[in-house]
């Protein structure tokens, strides 16, 4: 049975397991693991991005099943997303407190010091609107 495929690792979207290359004669110098001549391979697709997930040498994989299992093994680890989450949390609590420190520095007339402050929450609001990759890097 074909294991239920997961979200796209990189968007979220839907994936599909209807990729499939039919070969029209089998690829030379070229055989599955098993031996047997390479006729048509399989690959998983995301619906939304078009990400895909091929093995290099025939663009594919032996059965449909394989093809899923590779795919599923790129899905985001729970681990790692909650990780990401505690780390916008806490990002998305500092941006506020510094909103509010610019209010009250505005209100209290101190313009210049305010707009310093300002700038570490731009920073802060362009981080949080960026989306994030599971590597910390910016996507
Ligand atoms: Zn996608």
């Amino acid at each position: 049975m074909v294991e239920e495929l997961k979200p796209c690792p990189f968007c979220g979207g839907e994936a599909s397991d209807a990729g499939r290359i039919r070969y029209s004669t089998p690829l030379p110098d070229t055989w599955w693991a098993d031996g047997s001549p390479v006729t048509e391979a399989f690959y998983v697709n995301c619906i939304k991005c078009g990400a895909s997930r091929r093995s290099g040498v025939v663009d594919g994989y032996q059965t449909q099943a394989e093809a899923v299992v590779a795919w599923n093994t790129r899905a985001p680890d729970a681990t790692l997303q909650a990780q990401c989450e505690r780390q916008r949390v806490a990002l998305e609590a500092a941006r506020n407190c510094l909103s509010a420190y610019v209010t009250d520095l505005l209100d209290d007339g101190y313009p210049n010091l305010a707009s310093d402050v300002i700038v570490i929450r731009d920073g802060c609001d362009t981080a949080l609107a960026a989306p994030a990759s599971l590597d910390g890097k910016k996507a």
